[in-house]
């Protein structure tokens, strides 16, 4: 039975999912076996992409030959519905998740519980602190979901078009708002509604910043109003049945001036250079450098403050990325954002960002947008 919670045509095989970690955590040559004999799964995108539970809280218990889930009150019916082969047990109201779970451990035999490295240090103090007193060691692990979860499945890449579909959509909608005296929480309020208006949420906190603010990579829009000859920054992603999309465009108010338009097309030929170099077995440290490199050649790389980008999936971030201390390799089915961007105080920025899916020869890029530099309001 499909969810209701869910909007999707099949009913994913996520038993398969969880075999392949099972697989990694405790085969016999694995190095997690040889230290931990049970894993603790947390966070909402593990959660779901394990077990199709899109709620925001449950925990995972993971044996070599057993699985378990904990929930509170709020997710108890959906995750029985979502999730209907692994056993749930209900945190009662008022309880310390930790307590269930420590008489969970108990019953199972656990003696060292693996949680993931990412996890923060406070919470991994308390739950071996809690667990301490049962005898449960807790032992913080590399746990390597993240592993599974870069590389896309075919619906995974479907549902990631569809995603950026919507974003495409979005900037198509929102072009008519690049006019002086338009205010930024506007543009952005646009891009919300427009996203929220055709099924999806915004995939993380819309960018918009205008003039000499679009030299703050990450600004939260004001009510500043646009005004002629500015660079205006859009960044926003939709995420729809849980996979995310994240594009950037900058376009200018009015006519580009001769030094917007060489730090433009200096960002856009960093841009199409390192989509160029995209194939599988590159390292993400590579391509960073391919753009870091171009941008040098026009004098602009001490203005480019950030990595050239991130993995997308049911994360914005969803794992590693291009920059410069990237070493793993690309492999078939990576999504990822390639994101040069050029800042500089007092004058302005330039950010594009596609998302591109790798193939076996390179990549596609997934977005539709434009990219060539737009001017807008006559
Ligand atoms: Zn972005
Ligand atoms: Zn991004």
């Amino acid at each position: 039975m499909v969810s209701e919670y869910q909007d999707q045509a099949v009913r994913l095989d996520y038993s398969a999912r969880r075999r392949r970690l099972r697989e990694k955590v405790f085969a016999s040559s694995s190095r997690i076996r040889q230290t931990v004999d049970t894993v603790l799964v947390l966070g909402a995108p593990n959660l779901e992409y394990l077990t199709g539970f899109t709620g925001s809280f449950a925990w995972l218990v993971m044996r070599p030959e057993s699985e378990h889930l904990l929930t509170s009150g709020v997710y108890a019916t959906q995750i029985a519905e979502e999730v209907p082969d692994i056993p749930c047990e209900r945190i009662p109201v008022g309880v310390e998740p930790t307590e269930p779970l420590c008489q969970l451990l108990q019953a199972l035999g656990t003696r060292v519980l693996g949680v993931d490295m990412s996890q923060s240090y406070a919470f991994i103090r308390g739950l071996q602190r809690r667990l301490r007193k049962a005898g449960i060691q807790v032992r913080p692990t590399r746990i390597p979901i993240e592993l599974l979860r870069i590389v896309k499945d075919a619906y995974e890449v479907a549902r990631i078009r569809d995603a950026v579909a919507i974003a495409d959509a979005t900037f198509e909608h929102i072009q008519r708002l690049f006019q002086p005296e338009v205010v930024e929480w506007d543009i952005a309020m646009e891009i919300d509604f427009y996203l929220r208006r055709q099924g999806a949420y915004p995939a993380f906190e819309t960018i918009v910043a205008s003039g000499t603010r679009s030299a703050l990579p990450h600004a939260r829009p004001t009510e500043r109003r646009l005004q002629r000859g500015d660079f205006v920054t859009v960044d926003f992603g939709a995420r729809l049945q849980g996979y995310c999309s994240d594009i950037t465009r900058t376009v200018v108010v009015g006519k580009a001036s001769a030094e917007q338009k060489r730090v433009y097309y200096a960002v856009l030929e960093a841009l199409e250079r390192s989509i160029e170099a995209i194939r599988p077995g590159r390292r993400g440290k590579q391509i960073d450098a391919v753009a870091r490199k171009v941008l040098q050649k026009h004098g602009l790389s001490d203005y480019f403050g950030h990595s050239l980008g991130h993995s997308l999936g049911l994360a914005v971030h969803d794992g590693r990325g291009f920059s410069p201390r990237e070493k793993g390799a690309l492999q078939v089915g990576m999504v990822l954002t390639v994101e040069p961007g050029v800042y500089i105080p007092g004058f302005g920025g330039v950010r594009i960002e596609q998302d591109v899916l790798v193939t076996e020869t390179g990549c596609e890029v997934l977005s539709r947008s434009p990219i060539g530099l737009i001017e807008t309001g006559g």
